[in-house]
């Protein structure tokens, strides 16, 4: 299990002063701790701060622990997040009521500190851990760039979306030119060093909200949500262009490469990532037809 990792961020919320101060005081070195004293003022903090573990007092005047509970697991953006209940007098069916709606753990009160640290140091520990998990089950290990499955996912979601609120949504296709050639001339090594530099690269010149799947050996793919083909158009020249500007240190000479790319915008119709991909994988191969090194839209 990793360490306990202090930028994890643990949300303390209780009405009363005396136990949140108590709290973060026996919680500190655990995390970064923020406090709320209401459930209302909780919601709030947990919609724009995204906790890593919530410590929630059960009983709270107008809306309590339980009720703040049940929100936080209805809404899919914040349903994973851990949260402990901090009960006083509570019965097995108090408890048993809490681990339906979803509690991973509770602290009783009053309080005892070995009990609380232990506690929520666990949960942050397999916190961390699953959140590497997500990652390597979603990453490429080679270049860090998202993998075909989560690209996939993401992209038929983001097409969903797409023909939900009828925005505009372009995904490229993109394969590095004659890339058997530097393995063969430069090594496997080299060739892994360009492609992790292709990534960084590509990466560089996206926005936040793009996402980049390695998606085969030297084929890369990118969703640009909200994106007509006219502004993708000038995104994936940059990435052309950004590409065919990198140096690859090697014993002889520098190794330089360049890249294909096919794209296409969302239509009418379109209902999978896959027809969307054979569609830029067209304007791909005329790419790699009409000479290489270019952008063609389909
Ligand atoms: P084209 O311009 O038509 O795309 O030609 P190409 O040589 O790039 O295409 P081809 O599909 O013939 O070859 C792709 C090569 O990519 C072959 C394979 O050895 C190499 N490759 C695939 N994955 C990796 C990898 O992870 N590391 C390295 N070093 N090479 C890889
Ligand atoms: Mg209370
Ligand atoms: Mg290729």
């Amino acid at each position: 299990m990793p360490e306990l990792d202090a930028t994890q961020k643990i949300l303390i919320v209780d009405d009363e002063n005396l136990i949140r101060q108590l709290m973060s005081a026996l919680l500190n070195g655990f995390g970064t701790i923020d406090l709320a004293e209401s459930g209302a003022e909780a919601l709030q903090k947990i919609e724009s701060n995204r906790p890593d573990l919530i410590i929630l007092d059960v009983q709270m005047p107008e809306m309590d622990g339980y009720e703040v509970c049940k929100r936080i697991k209805e809404n899919e953006q914040t349903a994973e997040i851990p949260v402990v209940f901090l009960t006083a007098n509570s019965t097995n069916k108090d408890e048993e009521h809490g681990l339906e709606i979803g509690a991973s753990d509770f602290i009783r009160k009053p309080i005892s500190p070995q009990i609380v640290r232990t506690r929520v140091a666990n949960i942050l520990k397999l916190q961390a851990a699953t959140r590497q998990l997500e990652l390597l089950a979603s990453t490429d290990p080679l270049t860090g760039a998202y993998n075909r499955r989560h690209f996939m996912e993401s992209g038929n979601n983001e097409l969903l979306r797409s023909n939900r609120y009828k925005h505009p949504f372009t995904v490229l296709m993109l394969d590095i030119d004659h890339f058997k050639a530097v393995n063969d001339t430069h090594g496997h090594q080299i060739g892994d060093d360009a492609l992790k530099e292709t990534v960084r690269v590509i990466e560089d010149t996206l926005r936040g909200e793009d996402t980049l799947g390695r998606i085969g050996g030297e084929e890369f793919a990118v969703l640009l949500p909200e994106t007509d083909v006219a502004r993708a158009g000038l995104l994936a020249e940059r990435i052309r262009i950004a590409i065919s500007e990198i140096k690859i240190e090697t014993l002889t000479e520098p190794l330089t490469f360049t890249m294909s790319i096919g794209m296409t915008e969302v239509r009418a119709g379109d209902t999978t990532m896959d027809e969307l991909l054979k569609r830029a994988d067209e304007g791909l191969y005329q790419a790699k037809e009409q000479g290489r090194d270019r952008v063609i839209s389909v």
